[in-house]
Order: C-alpha cells, then structure tokens, then sequence
C-alpha cells in the first residue's frame, strides 16, 4: 500500500492534505522568501494518530516537519518536497492550571498568549512574550527558545519550562522534568529548547507561571540620537537596574509604528526607549525615580511614564506591531535577528544607521531598527 493510501486509513478525512492547492498555505513560515509543497499535509487529533503517522514515515522513510503556527522566521517549519509537513495545531488543549504549585500543562498547538489568558482568573501569567505570541505555538516557542520584551527580567522559553512531553520518531514517549525545578534524572530540557523539532515532537509542555505584579508602568524616553539611546541602555543596566522590559526603536521604526499602532510615539526623536518597571509599589517608584535621573543623564528629551494599563499596553502595541508596521512600506522586509554587546550598542547602532550599511531594496534602502535587551 502507497504512503498516501496507508495515511488515508489512519486519519479522518479532514487530518490529511494531498491536493496541492489545499498544502499551499502551508508552503513557507515567516520566512517567506522560501516555499515548498510538501509531499502530504497531517493535521493530527490524538497521539494516537501523531503514532500512526510517525510510524508511517518512518516504514516509507518520508522525512517529517512538525508546525506549530508556522510565524517562525528561521525557515524551521519549511516543508520538504518529499516530506510530510506535521501540523500540531489541532492539539490546543489546557489540560491544567494549577494555582498552587503555579505552573500551566498544555498541549504544543495552544497559543503563547492563550496560556496567560487563562491563568489570570488566578492572578497568574506566563512571561515569556513573543511579539507573535497572539498568534505562535507554545510548541514553536520550545523548539525556538522564543524570547520576547519580558524576558530581560524573567528569561527564555527554556528558563520558563519545566517540564515537557516528547514523541520520538520510533514512537516513544519521553516524560522530561515535570512540575517542580528538580525532576530527577539528567536534565535535557535546555538540550529540546532550540531544537527546531529535530529531536522529536513535542506533545505536551508544562511551564511556570508568575503573580501578576501589582503595579507595572512603562517610561517612555526620546532621544535625539540612536547613540544616545543606545548608551542609556547600557547605562541603566550598569546602574544595577533589570527592568521587566528594555527596548529602543530608531526613527523609522517609531514612525511605522505609530502610522500603524496609533500609540503616541513621538516621531520627531531620532530614537526613543521603552523600559518597564514592575513589582510593589514602592519599589516600582524608587525605581522610577533613579532610572528617570539615569534617562535625563543620558540626553532625553521627552519623558512620560504610561499612566494606566491601556496607556503601558499601548506603548508596547508599538514595539510589538513593528513587524506589520514595517511591512505596510516595504513588502521585501528582511529582519536581521543580531545580538550586540550592550557596552557595543550605540558604536553599531550608528554604524547601522550610516546609509552605506543599509539593505539595498526596491521600496527603501534604510533599515528600520528595534533593539531587545536581554
Ligand atoms: C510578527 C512576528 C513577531 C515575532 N516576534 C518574535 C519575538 O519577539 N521573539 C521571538 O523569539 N520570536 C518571534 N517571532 C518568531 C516566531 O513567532 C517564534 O519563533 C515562535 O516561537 C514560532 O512559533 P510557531 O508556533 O509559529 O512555530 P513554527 O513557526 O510553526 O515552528 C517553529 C519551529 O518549531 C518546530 N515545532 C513547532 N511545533 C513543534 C512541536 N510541537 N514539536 C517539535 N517541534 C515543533 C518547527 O518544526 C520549527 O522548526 C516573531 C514572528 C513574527 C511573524
């Protein structure tokens, strides 16, 4: 019996792609530049059906891409000719939340976002936070290491997993950590986080969640250079400060974001920077008040602090909507993911900013900038 027809007996009708107009929205992730119709689409229900096709693939020695929500923008979810493309996307249970011991168990196609959303009834989220994280799979983000604006103070994906499920292609299922910061047994959950799905498919993920802190406020400092910003940032990290967010957008990154996002930038500052403080009360206003000094040391000009949550979440829709914003004016967009050393940022930001570095492209040959610090 063909691969095809072995596949058609396992799965639902609705679980099996074969006709290449239906495969299409699956040709490429966030990396559009490459695309490939896969051999056959899989859209799983159960882990006995992720078993049966496991075994399926590997009788006919077809090669497997697993998919979460396919935004990666590394071509980890690209398909290959002769391969089955995996989707995990119907395995979008939360199967617990547990308050006392404050961890979330979840199945791989539940979105970033929907983990949080669920935990709040408890005062509770999950920090790590994609820009994407409306939309990406908590799966994706382990085989990716996702990080995101809160992970300056709270870490990585790999930092916030305890524990996951992992279906190996001979269809073993391996239990790694679990709920608590010492599973006994090696610990081979930093080794999956990153893995792009190579060692196998992650079912299930067991991550921890945080309080709510109970105030949280975003400054909002503009510069009148990249340089400037960029030394600020150092600056405040030297000082002995982590704050819950740290980020800086060059003039052009402002202006698309604010054209989009509608969130109040000023456009006229050549950079600004967004830092979020988050804690108790007191804390939060000692520490704005020594980061406020730090930020008007360092040259800003203007200086707001977000002054309720629609305000701070609006300051962050900017940053966050960086992504369309750019991609409104310029539909060959290519993102450069780097890491500077923070004591390098102003001397390569201004390098960036130099005409001569600037991508040549058909709408705009200026880059956009948006620094994370981590
Ligand atoms: C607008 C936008 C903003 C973004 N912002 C950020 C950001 O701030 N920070 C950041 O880190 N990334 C960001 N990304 C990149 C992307 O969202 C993340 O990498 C995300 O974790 C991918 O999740 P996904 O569910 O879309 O995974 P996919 O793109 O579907 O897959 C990503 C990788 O994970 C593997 N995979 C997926 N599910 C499983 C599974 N269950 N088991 C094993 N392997 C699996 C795939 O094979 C692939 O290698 C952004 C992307 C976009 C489009």
């Amino acid at each position: 019996m063909s691969f095809e027809a072995a596949l058609a007996q396992l799965l639902p009708r609705d679980a099996l792609l074969t006709e290449p107009e239906a495969k299409r929205p699956f040709e490429c992730d966030g990396l559009s530049a490459y695309r490939e119709i896969p051999r056959v689409v899989c859209l799983p229900r159960t882990l006995d059906e992720l078993r049966g096709i496991l075994a399926l693939c590997r009788q006919h020695a077809v090669p497997i891409v697993p998919r979460g929500a396919g935004t990666g923008l590394s071509g980890g979810a690209l398909p290959l000719a002769e391969g089955c493309l995996l989707s995990l996307a119907r395995f979008n249970r939360i199967l617990e939340v547990d308050p006392a011991n404050r961890t979330a168990t979840v199945e791989p196609g539940v979105r970033n976002l929907a983990i949080s959303e669920a935990a709040a009834v408890h005062g509770l989220y999950y920090a790590p936070d994609p820009s994407s994280q409306i939309a990406c799979s908590i799966g994706g983000n382990v085989a990716e290491n996702s990080g995101g604006v809160h992970c300056l103070k709270y870490g990585l994906t790999v930092h916030n997993v305890l524990g996951l499920k992992l279906l190996l292609a001979d269809g073993e299922l391996l239990d790694i950590g679990g709920k608590t910061l010492d599973a006994p047994g090696y610990d081979l959950l930093a080794i999956l986080h990153g893995s792009e799905g190579l060692l196998g498919i992650v079912t299930e993920v067991t991550v921890k969640l945080l309080p709510k802190p109970p105030v949280a406020q975003v400054l909002l400092a503009a510069f009148a250079s990249v340089e400037a910003a960029g030394a600020a940032v150092a600056g405040i990290i030297e000082a002995g400060i982590i704050p819950a967010g740290l980020e800086m957008m060059d003039q052009l990154a402002t202006r698309c974001a604010e054209d989009y996002a509608r969130c109040g930038y000023p456009v006229d500052a050549a950079a600004i920077l967004l830092c979020e403080l988050d804690g108790g009360a007191a804390e939060v206003a000692a520490q704005r008040a020594q980061v406020e000094q730090l930020l008007r040391g360092f040259g800003a000009t203007d200086l707001r602090c977000s002054r309720d949550e629609a305000e701070r979440l609006g300051f962050w829709k900017g940053r966050k909507s960086a992504f369309p914003a750019i991609g409104r004016i310029a539909p060959d967009y290519y993102c450069m993911d780097g890491t500077i050393p923070r004591r390098e940022l102003s001397r390569v930001l201004a390098r960036i900013s130099r005409p001569s570095m600037a991508c040549r492209s058909r709408t705009s040959s200026m880059p956009a900038t948006a620094i994370s610090t981590r």
